[in-house]
């Protein structure tokens, strides 16, 4: 081990561990890493307990790959240690840079989600509707859950953080391209999204005819020409909305695109820049009928929220239903 080894970590916190196999598919260049880096905390891959961590110097490691937005107790306090353990703070994957799907819950409250959880699914089977909660006592022992917070938050809701490596999981050429430049000592000024600065459409090879839609479709309800933008064929596709860096994988192979990437620069809200395309594009004809034409078409659209802000609703100006005391907003 070289004395210039980088001092390196991983953390998960809520999230569906997706990124730290992201960070595992590195594949061959995860050996690269490893010439150069020493894994200090990684508890997904490697024995570390928080106590280490807890008995590092500040500063003492390089890097930090943050996964997961902030939902418990835990998630904060271990983001606050790292955030005072690392020199440098990376929001890695749609969670950690814009609070990801689990950001969705935003909509319900804590009690709302608790209650559908353990006693509303078809496959839960809990008679006596019990429901978790942070301390009880089992044979005279005292047990403590984390705390559930009343919301999710990204991580930079959360603590102070240098650089965003956004995607669901993010591709593995951006983290290749940012430890290339770590290792080389070339990272770009703090704040910087290592991701494109533009939108998905400027990288996707369909050809956009600027057509008028007349109806919103579900990728099942149509015979989906490849060739053809998406929007153009009626499906909602968020490539208007999010930024560049993936190369459009999704809509390559027919999917529409979800948003993984969050808004592009310079957009404060991935969900009204969508809104925003899209009504640009509904076919209206007769006047005085446009607003109720519009409506028609967009009752196709089942779940304008779950669309919209499938990966940043934390993070969005709108941020959710429910405010960090539990109310509606
Ligand atoms: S809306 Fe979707 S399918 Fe159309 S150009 Fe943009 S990314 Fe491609
Ligand atoms: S096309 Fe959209 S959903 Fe798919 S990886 Fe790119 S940003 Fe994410």
């Amino acid at each position: 081990m070289t004395e210039n080894k980088k001092k390196v970590a991983a953390y998960w916190a809520s999230s569906c561990g997706g990124c730290d196999v992201a960070l595992l598919g590195l594949h061959e260049k995860i050996v690269d890493l490893l010439e150069n880096a020493e894994i200090v905390f990684w508890p997904a891959a490697t024995d570390f307990k928080y106590d280490d961590l807890k008995g590092y110097p500040d500063d003492e490691i390089d890097i930090t790959f943050f996964n997961g937005g902030i939902r418990t107790d835990e998630n904060e306090e271990i983001a606050n240690l790292l955030r005072k353990k690392s020199k440098t703070l990376v929001a890695y994957g749609s969670c950690a840079a814009q609070g990801g799907i689990p950001g969705l819950a935003n909509m319900s409250s804590r009690e709302e989600l608790l209650e559908t959880v353990y006693t509303k699914t078809p496959t839960t089977h809990n008679p006596e509707g019990l429901i978790p909660s942070e301390v009880s006592t089992r044979d005279g022992v005292e047990l403590r859950l984390p705390g559930l917070q009343e919301r999710v938050r990204s991580l930079e809701q959360a603590v102070d953080v240098d650089f965003f490596i956004p995607g669901c999981p993010p591709p593995p050429n951006l983290t290749q391209k940012f430890l290339g430049a770590l290792l080389e000592g070339e990272l770009p000024e703090k704040g910087s999204v290592f991701a494109g600065e533009r939108t998905v459409c400027d990288e996707c090879d369909r050809e956009w005819k600027g057509k008028s839609i007349s109806e919103v479709r579900r990728p099942h309800e149509v015979e989906i020409d490849p060739d053809v933008c998406l929007l153009d064929q009626g499906i909602i596709c968020m490539g208007p909305a999010t930024r560049s860096g993936c190369g459009a994988g999704c809509p390559e192979v027919n999917v529409p695109c979800k948003g993984c990437f969050g808004p592009p620069a310079k957009v404060d809200d991935q969900g009204t820049e969508m809104l925003n395309s899209l009504a640009s594009i509904l076919q209206v004809g007769e006047e005085g009928k446009g607003l109720e034409e519009e409506r028609n078409i967009l009752s196709g659209l089942r779940d304008p929220i779950g669309s919209f802000y499938t990966y940043s609703l934390p993070s969005s100006i709108f941020g959710g239903r429910v405010d960090d005391g539990g109310k509606d907003e």
